[in-house]
């Protein structure tokens, strides 16, 4: 009988580069399985159509009357919430969400490995945010934001791994990876 995947949480403020490094890690690892994410926040220029599951607010809403989310939150105005994963899924599954998604996971999946993602400064992370096209508003309310979800992260017990270069973050999330899956064997 093959056991039951390792649910992974990744977490950490926005503009940590968590989506580069997700991308890199099932790249590198195509054995994990990335949870696609619902939201209710428009698509960006240029971001892929697979991104997300970019739903309306009406849809976002039937669906969590319908119990279809495994946690869902409103992360500065928009919804955004992962899809209750299949029973019995064998594959190991990265969900890559915000800190208070981070909590709910943890609250309901007690096997949960949750990582914790943060920049190796604000200006790396104000540059990261710029770059990727928000507004200058957007910007400001992601970084106040960012310092409460780091003292929530802490607050959960995560394992945090600094994002400095992406060879190096990928090389030491895969490690936590086997590390807990070692542990659980
Ligand atoms: P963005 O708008 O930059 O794509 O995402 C905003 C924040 O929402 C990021 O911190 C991202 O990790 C987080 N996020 C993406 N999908 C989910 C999800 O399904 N649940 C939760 N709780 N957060 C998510």
């Amino acid at each position: 009988m093959s056991e039951a995947g390792l649910v992974i949480v990744i977490s950490g403020p926005g503009g940590v580069g968590k989506s580069t490094v997700v991308n890199r890690l099932i790249e590198k690892y195509p054995e994990l399985v990335l949870s696609r994410s619902w939201t209710t926040r428009d698509q960006r220029p240029g971001e892929a159509d697979t991104a997300y599951n970019f739903v309306s607010t009406q849809e976002f809403e039937a669906h969590i009357e319908a119990g279809g989310f495994l946690e869902h939150t409103n992360f500065l105005g928009n919804y955004y919430g992962t899809p209750t994963p299949k029973v019995g899924q064998s594959e190991d599954l990265i969900l890559e969400i915000e800190v208070d998604g981070a909590r709910q996971v943890t609250d309901k999946v007690p096997g949960a490995l949750l990582l914790f993602l943060q920049a190796p400064s604000v200006e790396e992370q104000t540059m990261r945010l710029t770059k990727r096209g928000d507004s200058p508003e957007k910007i400001e309310a992601r970084l106040a934001k960012s310092a409460e979800e780091i003292t929530a992260g802490a607050e959960l017990g995560a394992q945090v791994i600094i994002n400095s270069e992406l060879e190096d973050t990928v090389n030491q999330l895969w490690q936590a990876i086997q590390d807990a899956k070692a542990q659980r064997s």
